[in-house]
């Protein structure tokens, strides 16, 4: 099977799966998720993006409706169903499934999974950006369903041939559509701080890890448009893009002024990848 739909004990092909109307997340998005890559059916930082979608779970009330231990033993079973090849694995619960009406129905949380064909990304290879102005709630450390802000400025980046739309709320930078967004400037790695504003990406965690073990300053601190633009170097990391670097924003040449200094980071964030995954190429 090329890709996989799983919805609460029932899987088969991905596009032939249907889920109830009444499923929570059809009404109020009410639900989270979280996905990660998958390389000769390894799950990458798996435990990282179960721990983070648990913490999704509980600042949205969601009550579990199994144990980490079983999300993961679900998750392995279910890769060896598709072709072995490159998945992004993507799961999420919502809240349950009752007719609508605002407060939480009784029940257990919707299981929904999703394998699909991904390609492993080229680490080294740059991107065009777009900016944007956030729009979005507070509660963008949540990995919820509510991502309509993210959508419509994906959209905007795509219908101007960029990679990604990075948001700022005022001068401030927060992250990107679908990734988070950091400098190096002065040979040092800037990143805004994991608070309610960003998501905690588990690629930035990554490359805060590589930051720590070259001895690369870190600030986790708000920066602004201006720096962004100043950068030496912009780096946009994601589950499925790890921490690519950034050649134009807005149609202006950004980044570019520190190469050393960002290879020796995607090398290292690179071969921890390869390392855990086995991926040769
Ligand atoms: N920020 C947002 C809004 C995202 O949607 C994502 C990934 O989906 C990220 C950051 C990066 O998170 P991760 O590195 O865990 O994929």
């Amino acid at each position: 099977m090329e890709a996989l739909g799983y919805y609460n004990g029932t899987w088969g092909p991905l596009d032939d799966m249907t889920v109830p109307m009444n499923d929570r997340g059809m009404y109020f998005g009410d639900g989270v998720y979280d996905a990660a890559m998958c390389v000769n059916r390894v799950i990458f930082a798996l435990d990282e993006h179960i721990d983070r979608f648990f913490t999704s779970a509980g600042l949205l009330e969601i009550q579990p409706s199994g144990s980490k231990e079983d999300l993961k033993a679900l998750l392995r079973d279910l890769i060896q169903k598709v072709d072995p090849g490159p998945l992004l694995v993507y799961w999420q619960w919502t809240r349950g499934t009752s007719r609508r009406d605002h407060t939480f129905p009784p029940g257990p949380p919707n299981l929904l999974i999703t394998l699909k064909p991904l390609a492993v990304p080229d680490i080294y290879r740059k991107v065009r950006l777009i900016t944007c102005e956030d729009t979005r709630f507070l509660h963008c450390n949540i990995k919820t369903l509510n991502l309509i802000p993210n959508v419509l400025a994906a959209q905007r980046a795509k219908e101007r041939g960029c990679k990604e739309a990075v948001f700022h709320r005022g001068e401030t930078v927060t992250e990107g559509a679908h990734s988070n967004v950091h400098i190096l400037k002065g040979g040092g790695f800037i990143t805004h701080p994991a608070d309610n504003l960003i998501l905690r990406g588990i690629a930035r965690s990554h490359l805060l890890g590589a930051c720590k073990k070259l001895g690369v300053p870190v600030e986790e601190r708000p920066f602004t448009l201006g720096e962004l633009f100043d950068a030496d170097e912009i780096i946009v990391s994601s589950t499925s893009t790890l921490g690519i670097s950034a050649e134009a924003v807005d149609g202006k040449p950004a980044g570019g002024k520190a190469p050393e200094l960002l290879k020796k980071l995607q090398d290292e964030v690179w071969g921890e990848f390869r390392a855990a995954t086995g991926w040769q190429a």
